[in-house]
């Protein structure tokens, strides 16, 4: 099997990085006409910004606001404004619907891409693949691109003044980024493009790991007060980019399948992404059987900037057998990232796994809670 490490071609990110966006977009030789996809509050925060920054890099540009849901209607709808526009490049600005779309009409188009997230919710800004749900927000399949963006560009000024809980939510996607990492090189299994591992996609998401430690909490405060700071800088970078190139060049496992599963159960929809992968990670440790410590220092770090250890925390308050049994067969369909394991995975399996992990996280908090209040 052939190593293969896959990356975004450019990687930007800063203080108003959005000052400078013509310019980086020209400086990779790309050419305008640009159809910039934007959410509502990219509008709101942007528009102005790239006016000047557009017409410093002689580029034109349109702006076509977003429709709300990564649909099939949504996709046609940019492409037909892309056309309209003779766009030569597409740029998606927004959360992570507004980049999926932008990166499918690109892609549909052979045209290049250019994501720029205002919220550093998940991993997916760097990768050449995209998650598509059914309009009732079930988890339907992972939709591959030829390559990856061209160009993220991530403006860390924008990023505060996005709800604290997105970011937190990333840094759920991103604490599972290396454990998954390290059980499929583990297991030697492939990787999201079909190679083997690098030592540096593994390295990458062991910084990762390490970054959230040190920079999650200070992060959040950051957010909380809407100031851009160096740890702000390297938690951006960690949900973003490391995370990214992490699970992408190394590989998810159960985590992310257990994720998948969840979404069967109605009442989780109202969490984030990242959310549930956290619970999902929790679910990974029991199933590999990994050490109280390994576990107690997800535990701990997760209740510090308050990612979910329950299933009550992701709306499960109850979960009756029945549904219980929808997850986890849905966790271990066919092809799920859950079988690069390393062992056999089956749903009876996972099933006890999502009530001891959320046993183990219950008894955590009463403990914690306890030891605050003496
Ligand atoms: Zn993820």
């Amino acid at each position: 099997m052939l190593s293969v490490f896959c990356s975004p071609s450019r990687y930007t990110q800063g203080k108003n990085a959005t000052a400078s966006l013509g310019k980086e977009i020209t400086g990779l030789g790309l050419r305008g006409p640009a159809l910039i996809l934007a959410g509502r509050s990219a509008i709101r925060l942007l528009s102005e910004t790239w006016n000047r920054t557009f017409s410093e890099a002689g580029m034109a540009h349109a702006v076509y606001p977003f429709g709300g849901e990564c649909s099939l209607a949504e996709i046609e709808r940019v492409k037909k404004a892309a056309r309209q526009h003779q766009a030569q490049v597409i740029v998606g600005a927004g959360g992570g619907k507004v980049l999926d779309t932008a990166r499918a009409a690109a892609a549909d188009l052979d045209l290049p891409v250019v994501n720029c997230p205002t919220v550093a919710s998940s991993d997916a800004p760097c990768s050449a693949l995209s998650v598509i749900y059914t309009d009732e927000g079930v988890f339907q399949e992972y939709r591959f691109y030829r390559k990856n963006p061209d160009l993220v560009l991530v403006d860390t000024q924008v990023i505060v003044q996005s709800p604290p809980r997105l970011l937190v939510a990333g840094m759920g996607d991103a604490l599972a980024t290396w454990f998954e990492a390290k059980t499929c090189v583990e297991g030697h299994v492939k990787n999201m493009r079909g190679g083997a591992s690098t030592r540096s996609a593994l390295t990458l998401a062991e910084l990762c790991y390490q970054t959230l430690l040190e920079s999650g909490a200070a992060a959040l405060r950051a957010v909380q007060t809407q100031v851009v700071t160096p740890a702000l800088e390297r938690l951006v970078e960690a949900n973003t980019l490391l995370s990214g190139l992490g699970f992408e060049s190394s590989g998810l496992a159960a985590a992310h399948a257990i994720h998948n599963g969840l979404t069967a159960a109605p009442a989780t929809h109202d969490y984030f992404h990242g959310e549930k992968v956290a619970y999902g990670l929790l679910v990974q440790l029991v199933l590999e059987g990994q050490p109280r410590s390994v576990v107690e220092q997800v535990l701990r770090f997760a209740t510090e900037v308050g990612l979910p250890i329950t299933l009550a925390e992701i709306g499960l308050v109850e979960l009756p057998k029945e549904l219980l049994q929808q997850v986890a067969i849905r966790a271990t369909a066919k092809g799920e990232t859950i079988h690069n394991e390393p062992f056999e995975v089956h749903a009876d399996m996972v099933a006890d796994a999502i009530r001891a992990a959320d046993a183990s996280g219950r008894a955590w908090k009463k403990h914690n809670g306890e030891a605050r209040s003496k």
